[in-house]
């Protein structure tokens, strides 16, 4: 076997996002993978779905599709897919002439890992010659060493037993021989597991023990509002910020969140909500006909703290298999026998299959116990020297102080199962990399709620850090910031966070610390653009991405509308072909492009704006009424007098609003015409008898028509308070510098007032002394302008009328 500049143990998730961004980077990169299975993926039934939705469940370069006929349950969809599409993916990409697929070794077993200089020696199972690499990168998953549980009187038990990681191949759903199957577990898995059996028609005995962290929580998929899922909501910076994270940088909006009592009220509550929500939907104690010991199904702690763990609950009939066809029990096995398991409370289940979904051991055995120590790997506490101890035990002392006095709340966990600690946790840097290792990477020893995201994200951070271009702080530092994770975890989420690697509502912090510390930024999106999906929306037609405005929904530079109907992000996805082009001819039914296609068309819709309609007034006329006309036609004095006086408010205007003196790149006509020179936006300077309504553009024409309307008679009954000739002047020229910088090309016109009705309004009421239409300051603040917001404006205009 060759040297090699990176070895990557495993072909997960993890190792297949590491060596397409560690090729991507170093395309000529000699890179091996190895895997010890056949195939990607081999242990997914079709009972099993994913935990993530559709969107979610991907790399950022390749999209999932799901066969039109699929269904989805709120974006989840049966977990294989996820196969099919890793093996697609090594597949689809290739390097310096070589694909992804082709630097998989499969069957490789990993057995033995050591360094010797600056090299890394991979030893595998029946294979003779080792391979070496400069790089190690290890993804070889946490759930791929199956933990077997110790059972008395294994050997006298007849049936088959197996562990959940043979559960998709194992043909026992169709076998007739096999009537009494027993679950062993109270993980999700176990619960899916049982429900696959359960839906078969099988007898099915679900074991808990007695003791442990009990049945994990289900969560509900469905989710309120705009999303789809209540993963996608999670997965929110929002959402985020109410769970007390030790990755989120410190902000007013986090400190009041977790560091005041009203705060940390109003989460807390949030929480309480939606555990009661999970508890209510299973219902627990409340289900009509369950079957035996279905409440024992109920989590011991609050989903909060995720000490039982938990997952997402995506089959819509899963509780009513469960309740109807499994029964549930919760105690120690005390022996097996024959064709039976018997418990600590008395029962005898007879099984002709045990599923042990007994969870995992680690699957770096692969490193010997010295290596494990100086790499930060878990190793058993007996084994870890005295000052090393010493040293971590102290720095996590310090550190637990500071993470309670920004979390409070971590405090006063409820009661809860805690084992004693049998391994050290990870002490990992940022939970990838070793202290005192440059050369190795550990990718996917972590437990979060997305592994795509986490994967592609811990791949860019690994190979920024083997290259040797993450700015790394002091050793003391990163002992101090591991210690300070480990605590963190431990407080956060009690006995599952012992391993220090728990962040099971901490993927968007993590991801955004590990971004931060790569100096990127691009993965932070509107609200608007992640709703539409321009990129992500799945069998989207042609072109569908070019919809993408050019600029932020801020400057208003691409326009906007409003999106009122539910379905149509589907149809102009499903329907519509889009092309981003000049037209360079049209012939017979088709429309060439500039971009070489074709399109045959029967009709041509031109939704192309529209043109002035004060054409009857005459270019003097409108030049006297401050009406726009052609630049050219406008006369050098007074063009020269408000191009002055459009420089000096313009720096007045950025000095109120700075943030207007850096827009993003833009589309910029060059002015052909002359703006509105309107006093506001209505009456000409020079011009008492004539008012120019509805030559604005603003989000509520009602509201803006019924005050301009006001402001307009006032005007011409002459009963406006006008400054003198030169204010107005300013002011004007003020509006346009202004309405220039806010809405860039848009503002041109000088009336664009997109985001600007209500001080508009306001405004114009304030000159008319009128007052009837405001509310509360918190009313006013937080309702919208509504037509009955505006009532009595008249009477009162009239009332003041008549006192005058
Ligand atoms: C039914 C089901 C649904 C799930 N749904 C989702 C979901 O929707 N979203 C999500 O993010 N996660 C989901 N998960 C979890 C997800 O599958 C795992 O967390 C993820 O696969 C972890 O990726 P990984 O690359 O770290 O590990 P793995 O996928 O386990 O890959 C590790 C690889 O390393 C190999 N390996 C291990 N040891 C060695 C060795 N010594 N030598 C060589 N090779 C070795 C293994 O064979 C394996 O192929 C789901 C899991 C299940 C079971």
């Amino acid at each position: 076997m060759g040297d090699y500049d990176a070895v990557i143990i495993g072909c997960g998730i993890y190792g297949i996002a590491a060596a397409r961004t560690y090729l991507e980077l170093h395309p000529l990169a000699r890179l091996v993978i190895l895997e010890s299975e056949e195939v990607i993926g081999d242990r997914v039934y079709d009972d099993f779905w994913t935990q993530t939705p559709l969107g979610m469940a991907e790399f950022s370069d390749s999209p999932l599709v799901l066969p039109r006929d699929q269904k989805t349950y709120h974006g989840f969809f049966p977990a294989s897919y996820i196969s099919d599409y890793l093996e697609k993916y090594l597949d689809s990409h290739h390097f310096n002439g070589q694909s992804l697929r082709d630097r998989v070794l499969f069957s490789k077993n990993v057995d033995c890992v050591t360094k010797v200089s600056d090299t890394w020696i991979i030893t595998c199972e029946h294979t003779p010659m080792p391979f070496k690499a400069r790089s190690l990168i290890v993804a070889s998953g946490m759930t791929s060493e199956p933990h077997h549980p110790i059972l008395p009187d294994k050997t006298r038990f007849k049936g088959e037993m197996l562990h959940q990681k043979r559960f998709g191949q194992s043909a026992f759903h169709d076998d007739q021989s096999v009537k009494n199957v027993t679950v062993l577990g109270g993980g999700k898995s176990a619960a899916d597991i049982a429900y696959s059996y359960g839906k078969s028609g099988k007898s099915v005995s679900w074991i808990i023990r007695e003791d442990g962290c009990g049945p994990s929580g289900h969560v509900r998929a469905e989710a309120k509002g705009p999303y789809e899922s209540s993963v996608a909501m999670f997965n929110t910076r929002m959402a985020s910020s109410f769970s007390p994270s030790n990755f989120t940088q410190r902000s007013c909006w986090s400190r009041f969140l977790h560091g005041t009592r009203l705060g940390r009220k109003m989460i807390g509550w949030i929480w309480e909500i939606s555990d009661a929500q999970n508890r209510a939907h299973a219902g627990y104690k409340t289900r009509q006909g369950a079957g035996k010991g279905f409440e024992l199904l109920e989590p011991d702690t609050p989903v909060f703290w995720q000490n039982d763990g938990s997952g997402i609950q995506q089959r819509p009939e899963f509780w009513d298999v469960i309740a109807n066809k499994v029964n549930v029990y919760r105690s120690e096995i005390t022996s097996l026998s024959d064709r039976n398991i018997v418990l600590q409370d008395g029962s005898t289940i007879p099984t002709d299959v045990l599923l042990c979904a007994t969870g995992w051991d680690s699957s770096l055995k692969f490193f010997t116990l010295h290596e494990s120590a100086r790499l930060g790997l878990p190793v058993s506490v007996e084994h870890e020297d005295t000052e090393t101890s010493q040293n971590w035990k102290q720095l996590e002392q310090l550190t637990r102080s500071s993470v309670l006095k920004r979390f409070p709340r971590l405090a006063n966990p409820p009661s809860h199962f805690q084992r004693p600690a049998s391994s050290t946790p990870y002490r990992l840097y940022k939970a990838i990399a070793p202290l005192d290792d440059p050369s190795v990477v550990i990718l996917g020893h972590i437990q979060v709620g997305n592994n795509f995201a986490a994967a592609e994200v811990q791949a860019l951070w690994a190979t920024a850090f083997l290259d040797g271009r993450v700015a790394l702080p002091g050793r003391r530092e990163m002992e101090q910031e591991i210690a300070e994770t480990y605590a963190w975890c431990r407080l956060r989420y009690l006995d599952k966070g012992q391993s220090g690697t728990f962040y099971y509502f901490d993927l968007v912090p993590y991801i955004d610390m590990l971004l931060a510390d790569l100096g990127l930024n691009t993965h932070k999106r509107s609200w608007n653009r992640a709703h539409a999906g321009y990129k992500t929306r799945q069998g989207a037609g042609k072109g569908f991405e070019l919809l993408e405005p050019d600029t932020p929904v801020f400057w208003q530079n691409d326009g906007s509308g409003i999106q009122q109907r539910p379905e149509f992000w589907d149809v102009i996805a499903n329907k519509v072909n889009v092309y981003r082009s000049e037209i360079t001819s049209l012939s017979d039914r088709n429309i060439v492009l500039q971009d070489g296609s074709t399109i045959p068309t029967d009709v041509l819709l031109c939704a192309t704006g529209w043109d002035s309609s004060l054409k009857f007034f005459t270019l003097h006329e409108s030049a006297r009424l401050g009406l726009p006309v052609s630049v050219e036609h406008e006369d050098t004095e007074t063009s020269q007098n408000w191009k002055q006086l459009e420089q000096l408010t313009r720096s007045s205007v950025l000095k109120r609003f700075p943030r207007l003196a850096n827009p993003p790149s833009h589309f910029q006509r060059p002015a052909s015409s002359t703006p509105y020179r309107l006093y506001k936006a209505i009456a000409p300077l020079d011009d008492p008898s004539v008012v120019i309504l509805g030559h604005i553009q603003v989000g509520n024409n009602f509201a803006a028509a019924e005050v301009q309307a006001l402001w307009a008679t006032a005007f011409l009954d002459g009963r406006v308070a006008l400054p003198g000739r030169r204010e107005m002047e300013q002011e004007i020229a003020e509006t346009y510098a202004w309405c220039r910088l806010r809405y860039l090309d848009k503002g041109q016109s000088g009336t664009f007032y997109y985001f600007d009705l209500v001080p508009y309004i306001d405004m114009l009421l304030a000159d008319l002394g009128l007052n009837t239409h405001k509310r509360s300051w918190v009313g006013s603040m937080l309702s919208p302008i509504q037509a009955r917001d505006l009532q009595g404006l008249l009477e009162e205009s009239m009332t003041k009328l008549k006192n005058e």
